[in-house]
C-alpha cells in the first residue's frame, strides 16, 4: 500500500515517513499543495495524508481537487479544530482528521483504519463476526443474535453509522442520513435518537459503547477491534 504524505515540515514529514514505512507502508512526501495531483496520476496512492496549511496551494483546495479526481481516501492533518466539521462535512469530503500535535502511532493508526473500512467489504461472514446483523430489506437489525427493537429512526440511525464502522458522522450527515423530507429537526433530536439507541444496544451488550460521540463533530458506530485498537 502506498502513502502520499503531504506536509511541508521537513521534520514531521521524515517522522511520519520512518513510522508508516516500519508500518510497511510505501511512502512518498512532497511539501508543496502544487506537487499532489500529478503525484496522484503517476504514483498512485492508496491514500493521502493532506496538511492543511501548505506553500502552493492550500490543502482545502488540494482536497477537493484529490476528492474531484476519484476515491482515494484523504486524511486532512490540521491545528485548526475550528475547521473540523468542514474538513468532514460534504463540502470537501475528508474522510478523517488529525489534529497537530500529534503521536506518530496514532497516524499510523488512523490511517490503518481509513484504509480498511475503504477496502471492499468484508464477506458476509467476517461481517457477522462483529455481531451486528443489518438486513435493510426487511428492517430487521441483529446484535449477537438478538432481535432490536428499534424505531424507524433508530434504525435507520444505526444502518447509516454501519454502512461504515469507524468512520465519523458529522451530525449534519446524519440529519442528512435520517430525513429524506428536510423536516426542522435539530441537533438536540439527533442526540436523543443516538441516546435511545445507545441504550438498546447497551441492553444486548452491556458492556461496550458501541456508539461513540466524537466531542464537537459528531459520531461514529466503533465495533470492537476496529479504530483506536492499534498499539
Ligand atoms: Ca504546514
Amino acid at each position: 500500500m502506498r502513502i502520499l504524505v503531504v506536509e511541508d515540515e521537513p521534520k514531521l514529514a521524515e517522522v511520519l515517513r520512518t513510522y508508516l514505512q516500519a508500518a510497511g507502508y510505501d511512502v512518498c512526501c512532497v511539501g508543496d499543495g502544487l506537487a499532489v495531483m500529478p503525484l496522484l496520476e503517476r504514483w498512485k496512492p492508496d491514500l493521502v495524508l493532506l496538511d492543511l496549511m501548505l506553500p502552493g496551494r492550500d490543502g482545502l483546495d488540494v482536497c477537493r481537487d484529490i476528492r474531484a479526481s476519484g476515491s482515494i481516501p484523504v486524511i486532512m492533518v490540521t491545528a485548526r479544530t475550528e475547521e473540523i466539521d468542514r474538513l468532514l462535512g460534504l463540502e470537501l469530503g475528508a474522510d478523517d482528521y488529525i489534529c497537530k500535535p500529534y503521536s506518530p502511532r496514532e497516524v499510523v493508526a488512523r490511517v490503518k483504519a481509513v484504509l480498511r473500512r475503504s477496502a471492499p467489504p468484508a464477506p458476509a461472514g467476517d461481517r457477522k463476526a462483529s455481531g451486528l446483523e443489518i438486513d435493510e430489506d426487511a428492517w430487521m437489525a441483529r446484535l449477537d443474535g438478538v432481535l432490536l427493537d428499534l424505531t424507524p429512526v433508530e434504525f435507520r440511525l444505526l444502518a447509516l453509522l454501519a454502512s461504515q464502522p469507524g468512520r465519523i458522522f458529522s451530525r449534519d450527515q446524519v440529519l442528512d442520513g435520517l430525513y429524506d423530507d428536510h423536516r426542522v429537526v435539530t441537533d438536540r433530536t439527533v442526540d436523543s435518537h443516538v441516546k435511545n439507541l445507545r441504550r438498546k444496544l447497551a441492553a444486548v451488550r452491556p458492556d461496550a459503547d458501541l456508539i461513540r460521540a466524537v466531542y464537537g463533530v459528531g459520531y461514529r458506530l466503533d465495533l470492537a477491534g476496529d479504530v483506536g485498537a492499534s498499539p
